[in-house]
């Protein structure tokens, strides 16, 4: 393949159809996909990417508004990530948990110092799931309980406990452990309590969760665990005074409180945590994507003082090979220089403000099938409807094959223009890298209101 110097000034290979036929091939003899029946399945094989971009073999490219799976935070290629990838290879490429190594520790410092100074430690991990269990373990350890409460309409991870805890159908066919309970949270738009306000729907939501912890037995659970801003689930933005109520609950009961920000962490909501944006202060932290947008899988707990300090003098039974690996790390330390000298979280909050929100608000106005638009920073969702006065969704939950053919075709339409869409059930949700420009935002978002004309043409069918 020889190159070419695209529109946007970046560099790519001219399409190469048989190329990327051989990618597809070898890809569908032999890899083993996530979450799919594997016969139908007909991956794009990708042949690069570039900051909010990336394309195909065949010369499409594609706007990456779902940061592949909202962990591509500071885009495709960034040049000062994979500078800090090459120079920590050059420097020690692994080094094992029990030593120390310089990266591990100026990362853990940097996370702790922006978490707060209630923070005091970091457990690395692989990725989001493994910091779910251990921050589960370390609360289990502390409070000498087992039981844990989690949301339904949440993802926490694809194995052991935090897929029991996961509140969507991925959880259907993997609950094999015990102590978890799921409640339900606050979500106005659909309310599990008849809720006409979010200041109604707060106080049902902890009335509810209250009685379930008085039900289950205070004295049996060790957390409660919710994603501060719930992701794949749709973009559910507590409302006022949610998260300090559960906050109370946790204290009057002795439960700690695990914040789930695999997702919402590292700058997608517009602050370095989303719990910042909310006034309150969790036990226990979890993040993954965001720390070093995926280029090393990374993931871990931020650990309270109090909860820290409790292992001071008894050993925390757990570890994993690969924990604070060294190229992770180095990444992550160049993700927190890129953030503060390009001002990643102001331009992010500018962009939510200024041009999502409002941009998504006038949907309801010209859109018949949207519903609700919700959000903040670049973290929004979409919600479709075949009916706004029953609120109907566009497809039913969990729809897939026919029933999901509605959000098939929007999705088709988002890609004939250019834009990989992220779609979920009735959702499709706004979650672009966020170095993305402003010209860019607005060209994807065009995009998606031409295709959203599909949507309409169903409404009352
Ligand atoms: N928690 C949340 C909120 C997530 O969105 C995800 C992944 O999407 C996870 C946990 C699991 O992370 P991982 O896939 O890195 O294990």
């Amino acid at each position: 393949m020889t190159d070419y110097v695209a529109l946007d000034g970046t560099t790519r290979p001219l399409p190469d159809p048989d190329a990327g036929a051989a990618v597809l091939a070898d890809d569908r003899a032999h890899v083993f996909h996530s979450w799919s029946a594997q016969a139908a399945l007909a991956p794009v094989p990708v042949a690069g990417g570039s900051g909010a971009t990336f394309w195909d073999y065949d010369g499409k490219s594609y706007l990456d508004f779902s940061s592949q799976l909202v962990n591509l935070n500071l885009g495709h290629q960034h040049p000062d990530l994979i500078a800090a990838i090459h120079r920590q290879a050059d420097r020690l490429a692994t080094i094992q948990p029990s030593m120390a190594n310089d990266v591990r520790g100026i990362l853990a410092r940097e996370i702790v110092e922006v978490a707060g100074e209630s923070f005091s430690k970091v457990f690395f991990t692989n990725g989001g799931v493994d910091a779910n269990e251990y921050a589960v373990r370390l609360a289990r350890h502390t409070t000498g309980r087992a039981k844990v409460l989690a949301t339904y309409r949440s993802y926490h991870g694809g194995m052991g406990t935090p897929i029991a805890l996961t509140g969507d159908p991925r959880r259907w066919a993997n609950e094999t452990q015990g102590h978890v309970v799921h409640f339900f949270g606050p979500y106005p738009y659909r309310s599990a309590f008849h809720s006409s306000t979010p200041e109604e729907e707060t106080a049902r939501a902890l009335e509810h969760l209250e009685s379930v912890i008085v039900l289950e037995g205070a004295a049996t659970i060790a957390a409660i665990i919710l994603e501060t801003i719930v992701g794949t689930n749709g973009i559910l933005v507590p409302p006022p005074g949610y998260l300090a109520g559960v906050r109370e609950l946790c204290d009057r009961y002795g439960i700690v409180l695990i914040a789930d920000e695999v997702m919402a962490g590292f700058g997608r909501a517009g602050e370095w945590f989303a719990f910042q944006g909310f006034g309150i202060v969790p036990d226990l932290v979890t993040f993954a994507k965001g720390v070093n947008s995926g280029y090393v899988p990374l993931g871990g707990v931020v650990i309270s003082d109090a909860i820290a300090h409790a292992f001071d003098d008894r050993v925390f039974f757990g570890g994993l090979t690969y924990s604070g690996h060294p190229l992770g790390c180095a990444v992550g330390v160049a993700t927190f220089e890129v953030f503060r000298r390009d001002g990643i979280l102001e331009h992010v909050r500018d962009l939510g403000e200024r041009v999502v929100g409002p941009r998504l608000a006038s949907w309801l106005e010209t859109h018949p099938s949207v519903g609700e638009v919700r959000g903040r920073g670049l973290f929004w969702a979409v919600e479709l409807v075949r009916d706004r006065e029953t609120r109907e969704p566009l497809v039913p939950y969990n729809a897939a094959g026919a029933a999901n053919a509605p959000m098939t075709a929007f999705a088709s339409a988002c890609k004939a223009g250019g834009v990989w869409p992220f779609t979920h059930f009735n959702r499709t949700h706004i979650c672009p890298p966020l170095v993305i420009s402003e010209d860019e935002l607005n060209r994807g978002l065009d995009v998606i209101d031409e295709a959203l004309t599909t949507t309409d043409q169903l409404m009352g069918a």
